[in-house]
């Protein structure tokens, strides 16, 4: 009896150890990228992606571009070192880029094929997984703003045309006169793509006629029309509070026609944010950025495969989009801070800045 019973309480000590053991493999991790709280927070932004080359770009539109990008920065970061959230940063950041004339988003908005402008914003919060997204606004200048409202102060996630807009007359937003959305330059590039569109009609002997297509005239060699196409910008940010938040605003694309929707203000494409992964914000050819859904798979694969924010960035926006032939970049942030600026064209205007106060601001693809 004495036997068994001391048998049995050297089993006990064995197992009553192994558990001990697996306990303490399992404590919690005191490394560097676990202080996601207290002084631990980032932001990192995008002014679009397109062929953005240095030998087409003048050394003071350089500069204005890159001050710009500072100042848009500076101001999130401002917000989330005196302990704002994320949500807050991403809006007062990308209203910054909205007011200028440089990105194609409010102010500098491309045009459509009928010489209107038609908006396009989302937003998303990591800490809810709640989202707001407006599409085809006319009159908001700064449709970020109206992407969290429809998040925060209604029932819905995606509001579109003008019943968005009566839905931020509600609100109080002013509504804006179209011609504060004219600037020369968009302008210009809409009858640059118009002409080219013109040009590329045809009418065969046998009196059939049609537009050329795109495989057969390498026009997305054009950088006019190629750059047309870009200019999004967006932000994600981590706050002290390990809340992650992104955002995106556009345009859209030039000539566009028939209330044509990119992936902007579609949540997992454009935009996504999960304080248990990342927080994504795209810019690029919509359609593949849509149909890839990009902002999520980033999400994604760090969740289910256990990627690296970089790893999962890498692997959508030089695999996977480029795969169905679709070109742009992302920007996004994860939970322990860690960056990724990735794109697979000549450049994207974009920048980010650490909890130092450490800025990093880049336009082409090499080191400039
Ligand atoms: N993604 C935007 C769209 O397709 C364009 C851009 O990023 O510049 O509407």
């Amino acid at each position: 009896m004495v036997k068994t019973l001391t048998y049995l309480f050297a089993i006990f000590l064995l197992f009553g150890c192994k558990n001990e053991e697996k306990r303490s493999s399992k404590e919690p991790i005191s490394s560097e990228n676990s202080k996601n709280t207290a002084e631990n927070f980032g932001i990192v932004i995008h002014g679009g992606a397109g062929t953005i080359l240095k030998k087409n770009m003048s050394d003071s539109l350089e500069d204005a571009y890159k001050a710009k990008l500072k100042e848009a920065i500076s101001v999130g970061h401002e917000i989330l070192k005196n302990g704002g959230s994320s949500l807050e940063a991403v809006t007062n950041t990308i209203n910054v880029m909205e007011d200028s004339p440089l990105f194609n988003a409010g102010k500098g908005a491309v045009f459509t094929h009928d010489g209107s402008n038609e908006l396009d914003a989302s937003i998303m919060d990591g800490a809810t997984l709640n989202a707001g997204a407006v599409a085809g606004v006319k009159h908001v200048k700064n449709p970020i703003d109206l992407a969290r409202d429809v998040m925060q102060k209604s029932e819905h996630v995606m509001l579109y045309g003008s019943g968005a807009e009566e839905f931020a007359q509600t609100l109080g937003y002013k509504m804006m006169d179209t011609s504060y959305f004219y600037t020369q330059n968009r302008y210009e590039s809409l009858q640059r793509v118009l002409e080219k569109e013109t040009a590329l009609q045809y009418v065969r002997r046998d009196g059939h006629s049609g537009t050329l297509a795109k495989s057969e005239i390498n026009d997305f060699e054009d950088p006019y029309i190629k750059n047309s196409k870009f200019g999004t910008v967006g932000c994600a940010a981590l706050d002290k509070h390990g809340n992650l938040a992104a955002g995106t605003s556009t345009g859209g694309m030039t000539n566009k026609r028939w209330n044509r929707i990119g992936d902007a203000p579609i949540i997992g494409a454009g935009t996504y944010a999960n304080n248990a992964t990342c927080a994504v914000s795209s810019t690029g050819w919509g359609e593949f950025f849509i149909r890839s859904v990009v902002a999520y798979d980033i999400s994604a694969l760090m969740e289910y495969k256990g990627m690296s924010l970089q790893e999962a960035a890498r692997e959508v926006i030089q695999k996977k989009v480029p795969a169905l032939g679709g070109d742009g970049g992302i920007v996004a942030i994860d939970k322990d801070g860690n960056v990724a600026m990735e794109f697979n064209t000549a450049g994207m205007y974009r920048a980010t800045m650490n909890s130092d106060g450490e800025l990093v601001i880049g336009i082409y693809k090499e080191n400039e």
